[in-house]
């Protein structure tokens, strides 16, 4: 497969085969983001789509999982996503699943009736990502977006029977606004009440616009512990119905899994014995940890 500058997925979709119908993100500005910053956002003709869709059949006929790139993929005209999800399922034979990133933008544009009608058609899950439930905190990151207008976005999704996985990202109000930040999270989390939740833990890197707050002291990162505590604040604050919530990313400190709230107690304990017993020797070391 060939693809335009460099390809991200959610880490779920780790086995998927990647499919590139859009460059880029339309927003790209998010300041805690640099991963589409060398892209400029287009949407990729119906041509080129079959021309790529006719290389993954070459090389990956058996695909079971394919994920609709790049950032913001459903910003596509829904007519358009049609064609793409019924030419996949007649192509590859074994398709069970296709994913996509849905921006909170790229949702209100969609009415419920072209959501279900994605579905219909074979479109299994859209990623969100939410960053953070706090106004002052979506604002400073220029997320585009009020919390209310994301959970707009996300119930919208959840109505259509679409599956909904939700990305938080956790340390991104620093020290000063950790606790404001897991608590207003968790309340736009509960009231989205997705399928999935997952928790990212802040790495800045030196391309992304939010190291320039970091380096005038503006945004004071979390420690682990501090990164710990504020995950704990989070889970316990969530009112969710069984909602898969995932730390285990490579760039969590601790890897976390648990159904809420069926296991929200078991996790707060695990939580609470590696505060207490202050060892952070139990926790992947940063220079360890990536996105
Ligand atoms: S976080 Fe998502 S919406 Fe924001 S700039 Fe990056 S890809 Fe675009």
């Amino acid at each position: 497969m060939f693809y335009e500058g460099a390809i991200y997925r959610p880490p779920s979709e780790a086995g998927s085969l990647i499919l590139q119908i859009t460059v880029g993100c339309r927003h790209n500005a998010c300041t805690f983001c640099s991963v589409f910053k060398d892209k400029r956002f287009r949407i990729k003709s119906e041509q080129e789509i079959e021309e790529i869709i006719s290389i993954a059949l070459a090389e990956y006929p058996d695909a079971e999982r394919i994920f609709l790139a790049d950032g913001d993929a459903l910003t596509v005209e829904t007519s358009v996503l049609v064609k793409i999800l019924d030419r996949l399922y007649r192509s590859f034979s074994r398709l069970e699943r296709v994913g996509i990133y849905g921006g909170p933008k790229d949702i209100r544009q969609k009415s419920i009736e072209e959501l279900k009608e994605l579905k219909e058609h074979g479109l299994n899950i859209v990623y969100l990502g939410v960053e953070s439930g706090s106004a002052r905190i979506l604002k400073t990151v220029h997320k585009g977006v009020t919390p209310e207008e994301m959970i707009a976005a996300g119930q919208k999704v959840m109505a259509s029977g679409l599956l909904l996985s939700c990305t938080v990202i956790i340390g991104l109000g620093g020290k000063a606004y950790s606790q404001e930040h897991a608590i207003e999270t968790a309340k736009v989390a509960s009231a989205i009440n997705p399928h999935y939740l997952a928790g990212l833990t802040l790495i800045v890197k030196p391309e992304a616009p939010i190291m320039r707050s970091v380096q005038k002291g503006e945004l004071e990162l979390l420690s682990p512990l501090e990164a710990l505590t504020e995950i704990k604040t989070l889970v316990e604050h969530l009112q969710v119905t069984d909602c898969i919530f995932r730390c285990n990313h490579a760039s969590n400190y601790l890897p976390l899994k648990a159904t809420l709230p069926q296991e929200g107690a078991m996790l707060i304990n695990i939580i609470d014995k590696v505060i207490q017993s202050n060892q952070t020797g139990q926790l992947r070391p940063e220079g360890s940890r990536a996105l």
